[in-house]
């Protein structure tokens, strides 16, 4: 498809971007540009676009606005040692975002369109990269139903966008241990959308989120909808448990987690390190007596965002453990520095996981 480009008539100023990118923190600055692709049933994806960064006009019965039909990506440009630029497994995101989109009703978008898009974005914002060490270029790739209809039925309109928001390193010093919240929410049900990337997820988070917040906590943790005691996945972010003897556990794909990329990559890590990795259920309360116990060495969280991030502390209803030493473990930190270095071309990518864009 042929993408028109619009450069932005009134960039921001060299100076002004220079400042921002010392220290950008996360999701709250934006480089110029956006891509922009619309969708109408019987034509398809067609008016493909890469121009300024500016609202989008919509009609106020646009359906998303009503019903929440939107599906959205995380994923990260990384400025390599040798000064180039790669995505990380960009066709895992837009395979991903397919499967959202067959959950909630919306039209796929051909993977190389996908990866086409995000491309030219961090091509035309390049000088966006923040100049903090560990900084990248986070990208949001979304999708949602812009038809004007009340009506309750799949919209046969989307609009397909891609923004780009440099992101400072995570963590400045170090990787501190998160605490997390034990919620008696309940994020996604069997049958329902948890195994998609889709707004109304977050929506359903944000009580308990606040709740963890308010109580000091810096993650929410969500056990099943059925029996509230197996472990599911953080507010955004999966698990994995560090057992004594080599193995390690992470909650299986059954349809009410969000089958991370990170988590995906990890398995293959810890399975490169010769460590047995078990998809297996695994509850609260056999977490807290391995915690106890010793048997479990680390808890790890992890995401495109966070990469990698200790789990120190677990409270909830029944009283707080410890995990460890309460810090980051070795096996965190290790994993955490080969996945970085695969990502900034400083390990071998020995698994084709780097797209590099220069
Ligand atoms: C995006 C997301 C993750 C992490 O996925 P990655 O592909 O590793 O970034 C985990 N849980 C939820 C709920 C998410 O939305």
């Amino acid at each position: 498809m042929e993408f028109k480009t619009l450069p932005h008539p009134s960039p921001t100023p060299a100076a002004d971007r220079t400042a921002a990118l010392v220290d950008p923190g996360f999701g709250k600055l934006f480089s110029d540009h956006m891509v922009v692709i619309d969708y109408v049933e019987g034509k398809g994806w067609h008016n493909a676009m890469v121009g300024p960064r500016e609202p989008i006009a919509l009609d106020p019965a646009a359906s998303v606005l009503h019903y929440a039909q939107e599906i959205f990506e995380g994923m990260k440009a990384y400025r390599q040692d040798d000064g180039g630029i790669a995505l990380f497994r960009p066709e895992e995101n837009a395979r991903r975002l397919n499967a959202s989109a067959d959950r909630m009703a919306m039209p796929h978008i051909p993977e190389d369109l996908f990866i086409e898009a995000v491309q030219k974005l961090v091509a035309i914002d390049r000088d966006w990269f923040p100049s903090v060490e560990g900084g990248s270029l986070y990208l949001r790739p979304f999708m949602f139903a812009s038809e004007a209809f009340l009506g309750v039925r799949p919209a046969t309109e989307y609009k397909f966008v891609v923004i780009a928001s440099p992101a400072g390193n995570y963590f400045k010093s170090g990787v501190p241990a998160v605490s997390i919240w034990t919620s008696e929410y309940s994020r996604a049900a069997p049958g329902g959308t948890g195994a998609a990337k889709t707004g109304g997820n977050y929506a359903a988070s944000l009580v308990p989120t606040r709740e963890a917040f308010n109580r000091g906590h810096d993650q929410v943790l969500f056990l099943d909808a059925v029996e509230h005691k197996w472990i599911e996945e953080l507010g955004g972010m999966n698990l994995f448990f560090v057992m004594d003897d080599g193995t390690v556990i992470t909650p299986p794909l059954t349809g009410t987690i969000l089958p991370g990329i990170t988590r995906n990559s990890l398995i293959q890590l810890l399975r490169d390190e010769g460590l047995t990795v078990r998809a297996e259920m695994y509850s609260i309360d056999q977490w807290r007596a391995d915690a106890t116990s010793g048997k479990l060495l680390e808890t790890m969280a992890c995401g495109t965002a966070a990469v990698v991030t200790p789990v120190g502390t677990v409270d909830g209803k029944d009283g707080a453990f410890t995990i460890g030493s309460g810090g980051p473990g070795q096996l965190t930190n290790k994993l955490r520095e080969q996945l970085v270095g695969i990502q900034r071309g400083a390990v071998e990518d020995t698994h084709g996981w780097v797209m590099r864009l220069d």
